[in-house]
């Protein structure tokens, strides 16, 4: 399991959702946690591992010691956004490239824990933030969709980059092509949600 960069498809699949919770998914959630971790991250999508499921991780903290801030969100779902707050936001599969964006300040959450339990969270603040951030990638959404036009200009050279990168790689073999990796996705959604 590897972080993927923009622009690899899995970031632009609207995924689908979990239906069940076993060892497997557990074991998933795990080696994501590791993963957000050694990336210095805050939230991580399952999209963002080529993963087309819809489920997220958050620890606003960012540090592994501090386990009790873990969140697990299995089919989340935003059922209220409150105020509007503007700040920075960043991405792990977009490294080092920080924009503004417009977001909910308040927001209800639903979603099921890795023990199967539905819960509700009232949130705002940082966590609330990435909650935005993490169920826009389940949507394929990223937020650089998100960005004044202006600062959408600003970013323009930084986020071709990523592109020209991508794209070398795919043509050296190192990545699959887009193709092929739109079937391994399919692939992946029929393997998960059998049974
Ligand atoms: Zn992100």
């Amino acid at each position: 399991m590897e972080i993927v960069h923009y622009p690899h498809p899995a970031l632009r699949w609207k995924s689908s959702d979990v239906t069940r919770i076993d060892a497997s998914l557990r074991e998933t959630v795990g080696q994501m946690f590791e993963l957000m971790y050694e990336a210095q991250g805050i939230g991580l999508a399952a999209n963002q591992v080529a993963l087309p499921l819809r489920l997220f991780i958050m620890n606003p903290t960012g540090d592994p010691n501090e386990s009790e801030s873990e969140f697990v969100f299995i089919n989340p779902e935003i059922t209220s956004r409150k105020g509007s707050v503007l700040g920075e936001e960043g991405c792990l599969s977009l490294p080092e490239l920080y924009a503004e964006v417009r977001r909910a300040d308040e927001i209800t959450v639903e979603a099921y824990d890795l023990d199967g339990q539905g819960f509700e969270l009232k949130i705002d603040d940082l966590p609330s933030r990435v909650i935005q951030h993490e169920s826009d990638h389940l949507d394929g959404v990223l937020f650089i969709d998100r960005i004044s036009e202006s600062a959408e200009k600003e970013l323009a050279p930084k986020v071709g980059e990523f592109e020209t990168r991508f794209r070398q790689l795919q043509a050296a073999g190192e990545i699959p092509d887009d193709n092929r990796l739109r079937d391994e996705l399919e692939a992946q959604v029929a393997a998960l949600t059998q049974g």
